[in-house]
């Protein structure tokens, strides 16, 4: 029985098993012809491979200024491609581009099947798809911009046009030679600097023919093209070597060099032999404005709708786009104006400026460097220079951080005295001295580096490290967790343009904003490619924000940016300088405007002054403002405003903290209302002292030779402070009228203590004294 009833479960057991397996195969099967079907059916849709235009004009790309005016019209100019035949094109400059781009382009069909596989494996196993196969046939599709291609935002619309490209690739490889794919594609891709074609690129990289190019000079400008931009060589030389080598190893790899070809190669100072001068030849010329914005709308097309570099390109300049930027073209005039202006710095120094709207974010104006634009798409010293930023870091790390968390306000005093890292090095100010018991604004004003570091340390690393990232800054590494952060010691630097957004930050009421150059892009039928909203995320408090523009206000009232102030305008802001003046900053704001300028040598070096940064903000500021109705940066309305004992921050006793020895210690503060303080000063001590002794008045002492002194009750040795600390002694009663009758005939040295006191010592004086004690004593 038992048996039976155990076969009888294993076969329906078998049967389960079986009807499984038929669904399964039955699903896949659908599945596999539902795909067929799918794929047939966007193959009939797509476009006609007579329409490959081997040199795509395509359509104008118009971008339009804030208020509407066009500012350029982009296209690929005749003069950025010139065709050249395969004859005249080098050997070893096909076999460059075939070795990087497509090994076994002179044997698939189109599509590299190998390759497809390859990189779906290496998706499945890094989870990034990205790494796409693309022969050098796909790529020549790729610079034609097929007019149903362009705007398509789905997973499923690219679907269709990757199965697109896919098929006509092969068809185009049935109608055309390889050696008419190749030609056709070493003419047409894009080489970096607006640059289109091997002959454009070899004029523009290396001032020559292209069939005089030589086998380095061919590795190099073949290891441009899967990212123009990335491996620009006169922009950034080491990614583009690092590419060279890559190429030439391919190269080897695939037998088109020898080892000895190769290692001659290697060896070449490929870097060196660029042309730098090399002039634009009638190729459009892009503003630095316009460089960061079609950077920024490329990469936003690559991310939006998946397009590679080639393709989002392509679009760019022929895909007959509007593009709504955020230029404010007269601020960008007088931004350019202003800090290209050569009376202001020496004829290498640099400069970037970047000018942002406080209350939406855009960017408004970029210079990126010193010297009137030759090219296109050079190297941005506004965008790209990541460069050390001194204490402008200090408002966004840990003074920002540490009003935020309501650990400091504009009435916290820190010491401002000798101190040390953790690791024991002495930390010193800008300033040779040490200022004492310190108010939050003054420490601001006068960029102190001890009050940066005690408050770095009381906040934290971590808390600094995360709030410079919700600022925006992009560039931190796990190499800066360390203290030298604290007075902008960083690993690589920061960037000009985030820096900025990091102030427009506090600016805007402590809301974030990701610069942006463009409001939208539309295609050529109108229809939306491209948004930018201002999203605004929350950094800081506004009273956070408000607190940080009170002490930057002081800055320039009084502090290291005076240098900056602009009559009539309500201005905050911070200047930084690092080690010999290397790098110089001041960032700051209006209510309009945020602006950031840094000056420096491209190559690192010292420079004598820093100080015409300031004056560049300054210029630029007036001339942004004129015109303008000023519009405070904080409402005084809605703080509390008291009088404060600047040495402990408490509320000034009248009397005491504004006669003191030191003077008058005393100050007006703004406090976000609630938070005024309410108890007297604690760190001054009245003492009335008798001028005899300079020791506390006592009963015998004459009223006449009273006098009041105010006293610090403490402070460190080596600050401003310590001579004003209370001697130990001052407790002691006058130990010159010691009797009754000092009270009654008075005193005649008294105007002379020292000498009084000496005569009492050495018993020369006070006879009456000496009979006093002989007689009571
Ligand atoms: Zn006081
Ligand atoms: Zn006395």
């Amino acid at each position: 029985m038992g048996k039976k009833r155990r076969k009888k479960k294993r076969s329906r057991k078998n049967r389960w098993i079986k009807t499984t397996f038929i669904s399964v195969c039955f699903l896949s099967l659908l599945l596999i012809l539902a795909g067929v079907i799918f794929v047939g059916i966007q193959i009939s849709n797509a476009p006609d491979i007579s329409e490959i235009d081997a040199r795509p004009e395509g359509y104008l790309t118009t971008v339009l200024d804030k208020d509407g005016e066009v500012m350029k019209n982009l296209f690929v100019a005749e003069s950025n491609r010139v065709h050249v035949s395969l004859e005249v094109i080098p050997d070893h400059l096909e076999q460059a581009f075939i070795a990087i781009e497509d090994a076994r382009f002179e044997s698939h069909m189109g599509i590299d099947i190998k390759g497809i596989f390859r990189a779906f494996y290496q998706g499945l196993k890094t989870g990034s798809f990205s790494q796409g196969a693309s022969t050098i046939t796909q790529q020549l599709l790729k610079n034609n911009v097929f007019t149903g291609w362009v705007g398509e935002a789905t997973f499923y619309d690219r679907l269709c046009r990757k199965i697109q490209e896919q098929f006509l690739a092969i068809r185009l490889e049935q109608k055309y030679s390889k050696d008419w794919i190749l030609e056709n594609y070493l003419n047409t891709i894009n080489l970096g600097g607006g640059t289109r074609g091997v002959q454009v690129a070899a004029q523009y990289y290396f001032g020559k023919d292209v069939s005089q190019l030589t086998l380095s000079e061919s590795a190099l400008i073949a290891g441009i093209t899967q990212n123009p931009s990335g491996y620009n060589p006169l922009k950034n030389p080491e990614k583009s070597l690092e590419r060279y080598e890559r190429v030439l190893d391919a190269m080897l790899a695939q037998g088109y060099i020898s080892q000895e070809e190769h290692d001659l190669s290697m060896a070449e100072d490929i870097i060196g032999q660029l042309n730098q001068d090399s002039e634009n030849r009638g190729m459009q010329i892009f503003s630095w404005f316009e460089d960061a914005l079609v950077e920024q709308v490329v990469a936003d097309l690559m991310e939006m709708y998946d397009y590679d570099e080639t393709e989002a390109w392509n679009l760019l300049y022929t895909g007959g786009l509007t593009i709504y930027s955020t230029q404010d073209t007269k601020l960008q005039q007088i931004c350019e104006e202003v800090a290209t202006d050569s009376k202001w710095y020496k004829a290498d120094q640099e400069i970037s400026v970047v000018m942002m709207d406080v209350s939406t974010g855009a960017v408004a104006a970029i210079v990126g460097g010193s010297k009137e634009k030759t090219a296109s798409l050079s190297y941005n010293r506004a965008t790209e220079a990541v460069r050390q930023p001194g204490s402008t870091i200090k408002i966004i790390g840990e003074y920002a951080a540490a009003v935020d968390m309501g650990l400091m306000d504009l009435g916290t005093v820190i010491d401002d005295a000798p101190y040390s890292y953790s690791n024991g090095a002495n930390i010193r100010n800008s300033y040779s001295t040490y200022k004492g018991m310190t108010m939050l604004r003054e420490a601001v004003a006068a960029s102190s580096n001890v009050i940066a570091l005690k408050t770095f340390q009381t906040v934290g690393m971590d808390a600094v490290f995360g709030y410079l990232q919700k600022f925006g800054i992009s560039t931190l590494t796990n190499e800066d967790k360390n203290e030298a952060l604290a007075i902008g010691g960083t690993y690589n630097g920061v960037t000009n343009l985030e820096m900025t957004a990091a102030y427009n930050t506090i600016a805007n009421d402590g809301k974030y904003t990701k610069p942006f150059y463009y409001t939208k892009v539309l295609n050529r039928d109108g229809l939306l490619l491209l948004e930018n909203k201002a999203t605004y995320s929350n950094v800081i408090g506004k009273d956070t924000a408000t607190v940080l523009t009170l002490a930057m206000q002081e800055v320039i009232a009084s502090g290291t940016g005076t240098a900056a102030a602009v009559k009539g305008v309500d201005l905050a802001g911070k200047s930084g300088t690092t080690n010999d003046s290397r790098d110089v900053w001041f960032v700051g704001y209006s209510s309009y405007y945020t602006c950031g300028i840094w000056g420096g040598y491209d190559n690192n070096a010292a420079q004598t002054s820093g100080g015409y940064v300031k004056q560049i903000w300054q210029a630029i500021m007036k001339q942004a403002h004129a015109g303008k109705e000023n519009i405070p940066l904080v409402d005084k309305d809605e703080l509390t405003c008291v009088t404060v004992c600047t040495k402990c921050g408490k509320l000034a006793v009248e009397g005491v903290c504004d006669t003191t020895l030191q003077g008058n210690m005393t100050t007006e503060e703004y406090f976000v209302k609630g938070t005024a303080p309410v108890l007297p000063c604690t760190c001054h001590v009245k003492k009335t002292l008798c001028k005899s002794s300079g020791l506390q008045k006592g009963i015998f002492c004459p009223d006449d030779s009273a006098e009041d002194k105010v006293y610090l009750i403490a402070g460190t040795e080596g600050t401003v402070d310590y001579e004003y600390v209370m001697p130990e002694n001052v407790n002691n009663v006058c130990d010159v009228h010691t009797s009754f009758w000092d009270d009654l005939f008075g005193d005649d040295s008294q105007d002379n203590p020292d000498d009084d006191s000496n005569q009492n010592n050495d018993g020369s004086g006070g006879w009456f004294d000496d009979l006093w004690d002989g007689l009571f004593g």
